[in-house]
């Protein structure tokens, strides 16, 4: 985000009614801040692990392999599901995680943008362009921990690797997918067991294995069975790693993913050379929210021709539903398409070039349920045993720095939606 547009943020999530996608009932809710206040004095404060599995599916909780995860919410609080941030990718919803900002605020909306201030186009995988702090808008939670003097670490985390705010957690690593989960995991044990004047305490870890295998083979299919079974050995390998070394009461994990994952197929493909000339548009990104720009003058008429196409919604950016909260930044394109749930938006040329769409994706509105993402935390400082209802992915910046022990960044989440700690 250019540096002109802080003060606007700042002062939008000052002035904006918090809001809370599905807070706790009112029983729950009042159970829970009846709790009494913080821990014993003279404790230091525990370390929290926040934890992604890419791609996780809410209900993939309930598959054979996920044991580990079942055992974890057992002993500390679950939510049906996390509803991640339009659109349901990756960059834009991890940054939303550790910001507590829509990405209309924080400025990553989406996994491919253009910026014409910047003048150029942002991939994820363009790590020379990405690293531009002026993409990065808000404060991740490693950067609000470390102003107020919490050590931090980033095992893989969107935006940990580059200078966002002109800071890095005290030690990261640029991203790289082909270091084994375990070496991850490894690391984060070797971090916890540093002298006290040297450990961080708070750590970020991630695996894409899920999502992999969800874009692949599709959600419902034997390998992401067996990816659903490897996270969740990693996670197990960082249980029992956490016990041998008489660390589970000293560390709270926060597990959550990203977004869901659904089929999709030959048989559901919107071609859109057949509705508009694609000469007239710029694509800037095209699955499933298609993001384009109209050139001069044609603005109405693509609209006009767009808008009749079955199994598409498009909008003008203004006109995007509120509840999206997808308009404010100017990344967002003129014209915004979203395909309904597991049609794929292309064109004749690409689907001749790349072969028909198989396997699984995400990225459709973000209230359906199979773009529910995960949320299980357990530790020393969590309620046990509770169930909550859907909930925003907004409100895990707030938890997290509550656990902290920090003052949170203006942002768009609220405590109260995710009060999950005893104190
Ligand atoms: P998506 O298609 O939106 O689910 O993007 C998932 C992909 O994002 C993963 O398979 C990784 O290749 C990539 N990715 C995840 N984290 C990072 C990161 N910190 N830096 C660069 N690429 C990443
Ligand atoms: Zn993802
Ligand atoms: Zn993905």
């Amino acid at each position: 985000m250019p540096k002109a547009e802080t003060g606007t943020l700042v002062a939008w999530a000052l002035a904006l009614p918090l809001l809370a996608c599905a807070p706790p009932s009112r029983a729950a809710h009042d159970d829970l801040t009846a709790r009494p206040a913080v821990p014993s004095p003279g404790t230091a404060p525990h370390a929290t692990v926040l934890i992604s599995l890419d791609g996780f599916r809410a209900d993939y909780l309930t598959r054979p392999g996920a044991v580990t995860l079942r055992a974890l919410a057992a002993r500390g609080v679950r939510a049906e599901r996390l509803v991640p941030a339009f659109p349901s990718k990756t960059f834009p919803n991890h940054y939303t995680i550790v910001t507590g900002l829509h990405p209309e605020h924080h400025g990553i909306v989406a996994n491919t943008m253009r910026d014409s201030t910047i003048g150029t186009t942002f991939t994820i995988g363009d790590t020379i362009i990405a690293r531009d702090p002026r993409w990065w808008g808000g404060e991740p939670i490693w950067n609000t921990a470390e102003r107020q003097g919490v050590r931090t670490a980033a095992f893989y985390w969107p935006g940990s690797d580059y200078a966002v705010n002109g800071r890095y957690p005290t030690y990261y690593r640029p991203y790289d997918g082909r270091v084994p989960n375990s070496a991850r995991v490894q690391q984060v044990l070797d971090w916890l067991a540093l002298p006290s004047a040297q450990a961080p305490r708070f750590m970020t870890l991630y695996f894409s294995t899920t999502d992999d295998a969800g874009h692949s083979h599709g959600p419902d299919s034997p390998q992401v069975d067996s990816a659903i079974a490897h996270v969740d050995s990693m996670v197990g390998r960082l249980v029992r790693g956490l016990a041998a070394r008489n660390l589970t009461d000293r560390v709270n994990l926060v597990l959550v993913s990203d977004h869901g994952m659904t089929p999709i197929g030959a048989d559901r493909v919107i071609h859109l050379d057949d509705h508009i000339d694609l000469n007239d548009v710029d694509v800037v990104d095209w699955m499933p929210v298609t993001a384009l720009t109209p050139r001069t003058g044609q603005l109405d008429a693509v609209y006009r021709a767009l808008r009749t196409v079955p199994h598409l919604q498009v909008w003008k950016r203004d006109s995007v539903p509120e509840r999206y909260h997808y308009r404010a930044s100017p990344r967002i394109t003129p014209l915004v398409l979203l395909a309904d749930e597991g049609w794929t938006i292309s064109s004749r040329a690409r689907i001749a070039r790349n072969g028909p769409p198989t396997g699984g994706t995400h990225g459709y509105d973000n209230v359906l349920p199979s773009m529910g993402a995960l949320f299980v935390a357990a530790g020393p400082d969590i309620l046990q045993g509770r169930v909550l209802p859907p909930v925003s992915n907004v409100h895990v910046y707030p938890l997290l720095a509550r656990l902290l022990r920090i003052a949170p960044a203006p942002n768009d989440g609220h405590a109260d939606s995710l009060r999950i700690t005893r104190w």
